[in-house]
């Protein structure tokens, strides 16, 4: 009983819960972009229809200030959705609007 508690409230606020993020380069904290996170737990991947702020997907995502690579472009299978695969550590992010 206690889990299958837990297990829909879980669910419920994976599905209800949309927050959109500044993210910063970790390196030079120059911005990067724009991000649309849906549901909650930590960003490993960008996809492209939830990000504002770049025009032109490139094969990788550069910092444009110090030009460290933030993330590689990856087809996403499950969903077949094009996104950028993050590099872990490369972005700190910031809660802009929910
Ligand atoms: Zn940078």
């Amino acid at each position: 009983m206690k889990n299958k508690l837990k297990n829909d409230n879980f669910r419920h606020t994976r599905g209800g819960n949309t927050k959109i993020y500044d993210l910063f380069c970790s390196k030079c904290g120059a911005f990067v972009l724009k991000y649309q996170k849906d549901g909650i737990g930590i960003l490993l991947r960008l996809y492209f229809d939830r990000i504002t702020g770049v025009s032109n997907f490139t094969s990788n995502l550069n910092c444009s200030k110090c030009n460290c690579l933030i993330g590689t472009k990856m087809n996403y299978r499950p969903e077949s959705r094009l996104a950028y695969r993050l590099i872990r550590g490369s972005v700190s992010k910031k809660i802009a609007g929910v």
